[in-house]
C-alpha cells in the first residue's frame, strides 16, 4: 500500500479514500454532482507526487475548459508546493497542440502551423462551396462545416469517408469533394482546424508508433475530469495513449505497462451531446479497460438538502439513466426561491435586489453566480447591475455592448449619427463582406486626405477612383445608404407625431446593408446566437423610443455608451459572475440565480425537434441546480424581449419536477402580488402611453404584446419601471454633489439617507440607506435620484 500524508487523506469518505489510493491500470469514478470526483483527481496526483511514485512531467491531466485546468493547478500546488509545475494539467486542444508543435515536422508540417478558428474555416468552405458551384446543390457553408466536424470527432477522413459513400449521390460525392479540397487546403495552408488538433494528433500515434511510444512511455498517469463529455475522438487519443509502448526501449529490461488511467464523470451532467459528446465512454469503459476499478461516491459535499432534493427529482425525469441519490449531512437549509417577473428587466431587478440583501448579510459578491441559457439574457441582467452598481464579470462571454456583432451594428449607427467618425465608418467598410479590400480602403483614405474631406465623404466619390464596377458599387451603395438612414435619424418637427426613428434606422441599417442577413443564412449556432443579439439590440432601441418618443439617434447612443462606460465597475470584494449553464460546469457558489427558467429558453427552442434534446436540456438545468451550495433562486419572466420582440413566456416545464414545497415563491407564476410592496412594481412605475402607440413587427411565436393595442388577457404590460426611468429622459447626475448625511430621494427606493460616497468622476457610487427598501449602492451619474 502507499503512504500518504494526512494532508493528503485528511476528511476523505472510504470510497474517496479507495479512489485516492487505488494503484491499478484504470479506475473509473462516476458520482454525481458535488461528490468529490474532481476533489479526488487533484489528490490523486498530489498523492502521486508527494510519494513520488511520479514525477511532474509524467502526470497528464485533462480538464474541460483552461479555468478548470488552472484551477486544478492550484489546487495541486497548494496541495504539494512548486512541484506541480511541470504537469501537463490541460484541456484536450491544449494538450494537442503541444504534441503537434514538437512533432509537425514529422509529418510534413512545420511547427509554426496555423490554427483555424470556425470563422477561417467558414471562410474557407464558403471558397470552396463558390469555386464548386455547389451551392446550387443546395450546400451551406455550416451545414457543411457541421458534417465535416462531425466526420473529424468520428476520426473519419477523406480517404476513409470516400470508401462509405455513395459515388451515384451526385450530393454525396459533391460532399466528398468539397471535403477532400478543404483538407488539401489545410494542409496546404499548413493550418488545422479546432477538430483536426486531436484527429491529427490520434492519426499522428497511429501512423509512428515510435512517437507514440515516446508519449506512452513518458505519461504513466492520466486522469481526465468530466469524461462524460468526451467525444470519439477524445476517446481514441485516451486509448493510443494508455497502450503498452510498442517499441520497447531496448536498455529496459522489462517491458513498460500502459499509462495508468483515471476517468472522473457524471453521465447525469453530459451536456455536449450536440458537439458529439458520447455517453457511452462511460458506460462502455469496463469493456474498453478490462480490470478496471469502478467506484462510486455518493455522498455530496456541496449543497444543502432541499437543493439536492430538487436536483434529484429533476434528474429522475430522465429515463434510461442509473438511479443514484445523492446525500447529504449538512441538512435542509433555506427553501429555494421563486420569483415570476413581469418582464426581464423586472426578473434582474428581483435578482439584484436578492444580491444586494446577500451582501448585507455578509455573502460576498464573488460567492454568488448567476446563470442563464443564452448570452442574450444577459442584457438586462448587465443593465440593472450597472445601475444597481453592483460589481459583475461575464465569465467565458463578451459584454453585450462588448461584442463584436454589436460594436458592428453601433458602428453602422455611429457613422450615420457623426460621420465624422472615421473609426466607426471604417468598421462597416466591408462589414458585411462586401468586397471592398484594404488596398480599397487605403485608396480612399489617400483621397480624403488629399481633398480635405472625410473618409465618410470619400465615399461618395468611389467613381473617381478608378476602382472596379463591383468594388464602386458596393461602396457608393454604403453611402447611399448612410444618406438614407440619416434622413430618417433626423428628430421629428415640432408638433409631429412621435417619431419611431431609432428602431426605424437601425432596422433599415440591418437590413439594407446584409449584415443581419449574413448573419441569419449562416446557421452556424455561433452566427445565430449574434443574430439574436442583434435582435436584442433592435428590441433595445424599440424599448427605448417607446419611452422617449422624442428621443434622437445622438441621444439613444448616448445612453448607450453610460451603460458601457460603466461595464468596468469593480470592488474590492469580488464581483458576481454571470456566465451560462455550459460554463457552469465542474463550478460552485453559495448562491446561485438560475434566470430565464422558461419554454423556449430550458429546454431551449433549437433542442425541441432533436432526439434527446429534452433530456439534455434537463440535464442542463440539473447541472445549474447541482452548482449551488447553500441558496438557489430559480426565476423567470411573464414576458420576454427576444429576437426583437415582446413575448409571453410560459414557465419551463422542468419547474414542475421540483416538489413544490421546497419552493418558497416570492411571486408566483400567473399571480400579480407584489413581493413586499403594495402594487406590483410594474405597474406602480408605468404611466406613459405605451400602449397605444407601440407596435410589434414580424412578430414571431406565440402571443405577443402591443399589436392591438396594450396588454392582453389580463397579463401585464410587459414594461417595468427600469427602462422608464432610465431611458425615460437623458438622466446624468454626473454634477449632482452628495455627502454622507445628505437626504435624497429614488424613484424607486423612496427617501433615504447617504452614508457615503466613493468612486470619481462617472464612476461615483453612493451608499445609501433607504427608509424601507434598504441598504443600495447607486451609480450617481445615472440613479434616479435628487437630494432634497
Ligand atoms: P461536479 O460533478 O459538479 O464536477 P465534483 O464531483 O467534481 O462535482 P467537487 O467539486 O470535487 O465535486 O467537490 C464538491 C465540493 O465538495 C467541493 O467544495 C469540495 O471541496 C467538497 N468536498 C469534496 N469531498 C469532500 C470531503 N470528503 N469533505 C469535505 N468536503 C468535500
Ligand atoms: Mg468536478
Amino acid at each position: 500500500a502507499v503512504e500518504m500524508s494526512n494532508a493528503l487523506l485528511d476528511g476523505l469518505n472510504p470510497q474517496q479514500r479507495e479512489a485516492v489510493l487505488y494503484r491499478g491500470q484504470a479506475l473509473l469514478i462516476v458520482a454525481g454532482a458535488g461528490s468529490g470526483k474532481t476533489s479526488v483527481l487533484t489528490r490523486r496526483i498530489a498523492g502521486l507526487l508527494e510519494t513520488r511514485e511520479a514525477y511532474p512531467s509524467q502526470i497528464l491531466a485533462i480538464t474541460f475548459t483552461n479555468k478548470a485546468a488552472a484551477e486544478m493547478r492550484e489546487r495541486v500546488r497548494a496541495l504539494v508546493g512548486n512541484v506541480a509545475e511541470g504537469m501537463w494539467i490541460s484541456t484536450f486542444h491544449s494538450a494537442c497542440v503541444r504534441i503537434l508543435r514538437r512533432e509537425a515536422e514529422q509529418f510534413g508540417y512545420s511547427r509554426n502551423f496555423t490554427i483555424y478558428d470556425s470563422g477561417d474555416s467558414r471562410a474557407l468552405l464558403k471558397r470552396i462551396i463558390k469555386d464548386r458551384e455547389a451551392d446550387v446543390l443546395g450546400f451551406t457553408v455550416s451545414s457543411t462545416a457541421n458534417k465535416i466536424s462531425k466526420l473529424k470527432n468520428e476520426l473519419a477522413d477523406v480517404e476513409s469517408y470516400a470508401r462509405t459513400v455513395n459515388h451515384g449521390d451526385p450530393s454525396d460525392s459533391m460532399f466528398l469533394e468539397i471535403f477532400r479540397d478543404y483538407s488539401r487546403a489545410l494542409s496546404s495552408a499548413n493550418a488545422f482546424d479546432f477538430d483536426d488538433l486531436i484527429a491529427q494528433t490520434v492519426y499522428l500515434f497511429r501512423a509512428f508508433p515510435h512517437i507514440a511510444a515516446m508519449y506512452q512511455k513518458r505519461f504513466r498517469h492520466i486522469l481526465v475530469d468530466e469524461y462524460q463529455d468526451t467525444n470519439h475522438a477524445q476517446y481514441a487519443l485516451i486509448r493510443e495513449l494508455t497502450k503498452e509502448p510498442a517499441e520497447r526501449d531496448p536498455g529496459l529490461i522489462s517491458a513498460v505497462d500502459g499509462a495508468s488511467l483515471t476517468v472522473v464523470g457524471d453521465s447525469d451532467q453530459s451536456i455536449y451531446a450536440f458537439r458529439g459528446a458520447d455517453i457511452r465512454n462511460i458506460v462502455e469503459f469496463e469493456r474498453d479497460f478490462t480490470g478496471a476499478k469502478v467506484i462510486l461516491l455518493e455522498q455530496n459535499y456541496r449543497s444543502t438538502q432541499n437543493i439536492l432534493t430538487a436536483a434529484n427529482s429533476v434528474i429522475a425525469n430522465n429515463f434510461d439513466r442509473k438511479d443514484k441519490k445523492l446525500w447529504t449531512s449538512v441538512g435542509d437549509g433555506d427553501k429555494i426561491v421563486g420569483y415570476t417577473g413581469y418582464s426581464g428587466h423586472d426578473e434582474a431587478q428581483f435578482v439584484a435586489d436578492e444580491i444586494q440583501t446577500l451582501h448585507e448579510k455578509g455573502m460576498a459578491y464573488k460567492d454568488i453566480a448567476v446563470f442563464y441559457r443564452t448570452n442574450s439574457q444577459t442584457r438586462a441582467l448587465e443593465e440593472i447591475f450597472i445601475r444597481s452598481a453592483l460589481p459583475y464579470r461575464i465569465v467565458g462571454g463578451t459584454k453585450f455592448y462588448e461584442r463584436a456583432e454589436i460594436k458592428d451594428v453601433m458602428a453602422y449607427l455611429i457613422a450615420v449619427a457623426n460621420p465624422a467618425d472615421t473609426l466607426a465608418v471604417r468598421r462597416i467598410l466591408n462589414t458585411p463582406k462586401r468586397g471592398i479590400g484594404p488596398a480599397t480602403e487605403t485608396q480612399l483614405a489617400n483621397f480624403a486626405e488629399k481633398n480635405q474631406m472625410s473618409f465618410r465623404d470619400s465615399l461618395r466619390f468611389a467613381g473617381e477612383l478608378g476602382l472596379g464596377p463591383k468594388v464602386t458599387r458596393a461602396i457608393s451603395e454604403l453611402s447611399n445608404l448612410l444618406d438614407e438612414a440619416s434622413v430618417l435619424a433626423e428628430p421629428p418637427a415640432e408638433g409631429d407625431a412621435a417619431s419611431d426613428g431609432v428602431p426605424e434606422v437601425l432596422g433599415l441599417l440591418i437590413s439594407r446593408s446584409g449584415y443581419l442577413d449574413a448573419l441569419r443564412r449562416s446557421q452556424d449556432p455561433q452566427d445565430e446566437a449574434r443574430a439574436e443579439n442583434v435582435e436584442e439590440l433592435l428590441s433595445v432601441t424599440k424599448e427605448y423610443q417607446r419611452n422617449n418618443p422624442t428621443g434622437t439617434l445622438i441621444d439613444f447612443l448616448t445612453e448607450v455608451s453610460l451603460v458601457a462606460a460603466a461595464d468596468e465597475l469593480d470592488d474590492s470584494s469580488g464581483t458576481v459572475s454571470l456566465m451560462t449553464l455550459h460554463t457552469a460546469k465542474g463550478l460552485e457558489y453559495d448562491a446561485v440565480f438560475l434566470t430565464g427558467i422558461e419554454e423556449d429558453l430550458l429546454p431551449h427552442r433549437m433542442s425541441a425537434g432533436e432526439p434527446g434534446g429534452p433530456a439534455e436540456e434537463r440535464r442542463l438545468f440539473y447541472v445549474g441546480i447541482t452548482r449551488a451550495r447553500k441558496r438557489l433562486f430559480l426565476s423567470l419572466a411573464m414576458t420576454r424581449a427576444q429576437y426583437g420582440d415582446v413575448s409571453v413566456a410560459m414557465p419551463s416545464r422542468y419547474l414542475q419536477e421540483i416538489p413544490g414545497e421546497l419552493i418558497d415563491w416570492k411571486q408566483s407564476p400567473g399571480m400579480a402580488t407584489s413581493r413586499g410592496g403594495t402594487q406590483p412594481r410594474a405597474l406602480n412605475a408605468r404611466r406613459d402611453g405605451y400602449g397605444g402607440a407601440y407596435s410589434v413587427p414580424g412578430n414571431r411565436g406565440g402571443s405577443s404584446y402591443g399589436s392591438q393595442g396594450g396588454a392582453q388577457n389580463g397579463a401585464q404590460k410587459p414594461k417595468t419601471e427600469w427602462s422608464n426611468r432610465v431611458t425615460g429622459q437623458m438622466r446624468d447626475n454626473g454634477d449632482l454633489v452628495l455627502a454622507a448625511g445628505d437626504r435624497i430621494r429614488h424613484t424607486d427606493f423612496g427617501d433615504g439617507k447617504v452614508l457615503g460616497v466613493t468612486g470619481e468622476g462617472a464612476k461615483r457610487i453612493a451608499e445609501v440607506q433607504f427608509e424601507s427598501a434598504g441598504r443600495k449602492r447607486l451609480l450617481i451619474k445615472v440613479a434616479p435620484l435628487e437630494k432634497l
